[in-house]
């Protein structure tokens, strides 16, 4: 077998390097544990950033600057470059290929400003534009007859001395597990702040799952206790009000009315300061409704119907309350400058892979932008190492069975949906915006106790079809092992660097200036 690319996840990342593959000669193919269009990459809101000829007082440059210094010393220099430069060429291919962007009034795609950016440089599609880029690639993935197979879950990736040779799936829909063999795998699963539970912004199914399965492969991971804690969700259901809002003019307040901090400073900075209010015993609330109601519908019209819906406030009435939650995971699998992982033929992008461009803290409008530049790179290259490789296409189903045989021999002791919601509480306290040394080694040994009594934890419902107690449980799997290396990464990390505060140690130390490698071994380098 030759030429054969497997693509899973069916995110923004997912479906880019799944055209980008095919484009490339590769025969695709794109698993997902969701249907496709229920990816979170739906729920971006704020904008894709991109300097665009048109833009005025901005520059690549400018763009440049900001996501290193957002990052906080840790970005490559060479990878925010190439980010940055290519976003013109990623706005206009999502341009051409149908994405309905918000225009000015001459035609030309409009600007807002988002946290942390000198000019007003993020595109957008009202408060839409994640769901209007995923539907426009999804369209264009049908049209092209690429094939797309929904509700397999990802067990594991099989490999062969050290090369990809397919991965195993859960049918959902049978129950049964599947093999898939393939020359080149790209993963493109998404983050892992679903750890934090309900006090993320994220989609429920965001557990980390194709990082945990690389990592057992062989690959490397890294950055894992850099996790970004948006500042404006939703007080009662973590719900995100986006960027976009502060960017056009609204303000933050204290339950004394008065504004404490710069709303437009990058989000680490604006959390923390929320945070501090908050301990002091304010609520805090993002007010919009000097904006008006014209615009607020026009340009805002989503955040008018959340907060409506699920805070029961009117922004065009009604100050909104908020607090931040967790929102984006900058750490992720290890790759290459063509995308590729420590495992040969297994590539990563989007919110799973860490391409080193956002840091200790990712600028607003930088994921979708990542999702199309490295998705691309992630496609072609995989793409082109299949082309010179083949597969022995009778991979052995035997060992990707033994997973779920041995699910089976759990008892239910403990009820994990308990221990989950436990989790989430306890990293929102103790691996929040604020950790200590004492606060991590606590949540570490609970942790570590989860994982020695996963064995009393198990699946009560035992039916095949649809079994969501499985599927929930695996998550639950994947995200204590990755809480583990989260947990390791912002203990050993005495220091503190944008998202990751450590009271304990409040400053930047340049001895620090370096990214947190791990394996299936533990720390490789830091
Ligand atoms: C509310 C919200 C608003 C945001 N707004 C913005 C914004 O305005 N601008 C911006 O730049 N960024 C924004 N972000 C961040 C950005 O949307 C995400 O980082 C990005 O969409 C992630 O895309 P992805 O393709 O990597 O992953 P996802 O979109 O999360 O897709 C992951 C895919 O992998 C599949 N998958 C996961 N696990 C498995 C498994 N075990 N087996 C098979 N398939 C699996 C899922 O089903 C899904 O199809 C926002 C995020 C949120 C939550």
């Amino acid at each position: 077998m030759q030429n054969k690319v497997l693509v899973i996840g069916s995110g923004g990342a997912g479906l880019v390097a799944a055209l980008n593959a095919h484009e490339a000669g590769a025969d695709v193919t794109v698993l997902t544990k969701d249907y496709p269009t229920r990816a979170q990459t739906s729920m971006a809101q704020g904008g894709i950033n991109a300097v665009l000829k048109h833009s005025q007082n901005d520059s690549v440059e400018a763009h440049i600057a900001n996501t290193l210094k957002s990052a906080h010393g840790i970005a490559s220099e060479e990878e925010v470059k190439k980010l940055c430069t290519e976003a013109v060429d990623a706005v206009e291919w999502l341009d051409n290929i149908g994405v309905q962007f918000s225009r000015t009034k001459d035609g030309k795609i409009a600007h807002r400003r988002l946290g942390g950016a000198s000019g007003d440089r993020a595109c957008y599609a009202q408060d839409y534009t994640g769901l209007k880029i995923l539907h426009t690639l999804y369209d264009q993935v049908i049209s092209k007859n690429i094939e797309i197979i929904n509700d397999r879950f990802l067990l594991d990736i099989i490999t062969k001395q050290n090369k990809v040779e397919g991965v195993s799936v859960l049918n959902k829909r049978s129950g049964e597990v599947e093999v898939y063999s393939a020359n080149a795998v790209v993963l493109a699963t998404g983050g892992y702040a679903r750890i934090y539970d309900k006090h993320s912004t994220n989609a429920v199914g965001t557990s980390g799952d194709g990082i945990a399965a690389a990592i057992r492969a062989g690959a490397r991971v890294s950055d894992m206790e850099f996790v970004q804690f948006h500042p404006t969700a939703l007080k009662n259901s973590s719900i995100l009000i986006s960027e976009s809002a502060r960017g056009a003019g609204g303000h933050l307040l204290n339950s004394k009315s008065e504004r404490f901090v710069d709303e437009l400073l990058p989000r680490d900075e604006v959390a923390r300061a929320i945070h501090e209010e908050m301990q002091k015993g304010e609520d805090i609330f993002l007010d919009i409704r000097h904006l008006g109601e014209e615009f607020i519908d026009e340009e805002l019209p989503q955040e008018r119907k959340l907060a409506k819906l699920y805070e029961n406030v009117d922004p065009v009435y009604d100050l909104i309350p908020i607090k931040p939650v967790a929102h984006y995971t900058m750490g992720g699998i290890e790759v290459d400058k063509n995308s590729q992982t420590k495992v040969e033929g297994l590539f990563a992008c989007g919110e799973c892979a860490n391409h080193r461009v956002h840091g200790a803290n990712r600028l607003g409008g930088n994921s979708l932008l990542e999702l199309v530049v490295f998705g691309r790179e992630a496609g072609v290259s995989a793409a082109d190492y299949a082309k010179n490789i083949s597969v022995d296409a009778s991979v052995d189903k035997i060992e990707s069975n033994n997973i779920l045989d041995e699910i089976n021999t759990y008892t239910n002791d403990i009820n994990f949906y308990e221990a989950r919601t436990a989790l989430g509480d306890m990293f929102y306290k103790n691996v929040g915006i604020s950790r200590d040394k004492k606060s991590l080694q606590e949540s570490l040994k609970t942790i570590k106790d989860y994982i020695s009594k996963l064995h009393l934890m198990g699946v009560k419902d035992k039916s095949k079809i649809y079994n969501t107690n499985l599927i929930e449980f695996l998550e639950f799997k994947n995200m204590l092992e990755l809480s583990r290396l989260v947990l390791k990464g912002a203990l050993d990390r005495e220091e503190s660097r944008g998202a990751h505060y450590r009271s304990d140690f409040p400053n930047e130390n340049e001895a620090y200036a370096k990214h947190t490698i791990v394996d299936i071994n533990g720390v490789v380098a830091s």
